[in-house]
């Protein structure tokens, strides 16, 4: 996106950030900070935004944080409705909250899987539903839905995760055409192996597993939250006004090369990555 600092605080566009207090979605509200937007935290815990609030205050950004989940459609609604107070308008919305964890399919509870289809797939539906009387008449709206590429790999231990994020490239795809009308576009990002509080907590729970999902990333490293922000900027911003319904992978190149480097780790007699 192009800065924007020097526009007054009222044609200053409006992003909506959900699950923006940690990670990838703290970076990315960072990065629509400096370009220019006021911003929107949304998530559950009252704590964790106002930490987020603290952390983006150097930016100087007018920042509103609502304590919302997602799966309830009510508190969504009402978290749209202090934007419209507050704002007066939405011009971007990122649906960056999720949850995940490792669960053998077979065994996964109902609420286990409930629980995580709610927050990803229901829960960006709702705030797309929400935020589109906001969205329509705003000149520059974008939406952008943060995805895996398990969406449309396979994601052994997080069938969850896997079928909501796939809900999602859908849903995307769904509205990149249903809304191109109302010149809203909706594009998403899908990041590749990215450290956070969140994965080092729910996923990648040891060393030798972050070694050997790093082994598997052709570029060799994981990626950072900064990476994917800009992405994100991107999608949402004026280079790219002519994209709509796309997936923007930011992967150092895991999907499409992890089967050449399993391929290579054998070449050389190191085994599976
Ligand atoms: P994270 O650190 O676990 O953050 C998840 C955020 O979602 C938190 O701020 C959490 O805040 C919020 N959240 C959870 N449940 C919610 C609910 N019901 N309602 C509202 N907010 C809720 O995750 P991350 O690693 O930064 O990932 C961010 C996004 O990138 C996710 O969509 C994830 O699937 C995707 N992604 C990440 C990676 C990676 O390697 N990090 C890779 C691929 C895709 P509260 O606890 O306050 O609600």
């Amino acid at each position: 996106m192009t800065p924007e600092s020097t526009v007054p605080a009222s044609d200053r566009p409006v992003a909506l950030v959900t699950g923006g207090r940690t990670g990838l979605g703290l970076a990315i509200a960072r990065r629509f900070a400096a370009d220019g937007c006021s911003l929107v935290l949304a998530s559950r815990s009252p704590d964790h935004l106002a930490h987020g609030a603290e952390s983006l205050r150097s930016s100087g950004a007018e920042i509103l944080t609502v304590p919302t989940d997602v799966r309830d459609p009510a508190q969504v609604g009402a978290l749209l409705e202090q934007v419209r107070e507050r704002f007066g308008r939405l011009d971007i919305l990122v649906n960056n909250a999720a949850g995940n964890f490792v669960a053998a399919s077979e065994t996964m509870s109902p609420n286990a899987w409930r629980a995580v289809v709610g927050i990803v797939l229901d829960g960006t539906y709702y705030c797309c539903r929400a935020s589109f009387p906001l969205l329509r008449v705003s000149p520059r709206a974008a939406i952008v839905n943060i995805v895996a590429s398990y969406a449309w790999l396979a994601g052994p231990g997080t069938a969850h995760s896997a079928a909501a994020k796939a809900g999602v490239v859908s849903l995307t795809r769904t509205l990149a055409v249903e809304w191109a009308p109302h010149r809203i576009r909706v594009n998403a990002v899908a990041p590749g192996p990215v450290r956070t509080e969140g994965t080092d907590r729910q996923l990648w729970r040891s060393e030798a597993l972050t070694e050997a999902v790093r082994a598997g990333i052709p570029l060799g490293r994981f990626g950072t939250p900064e990476e994917i922000a800009s992405a994100v900027s991107f999608l949402a911003g004026r280079e790219a006004t002519y994209i709509t319904g796309e997936v923007l992978t930011v992967d150092g190149g895991q999907w499409l090369g992890h089967g050449v480097m399993d391929l290579l780790a054998h070449a050389e007699g190191r085994g599976q990555p």
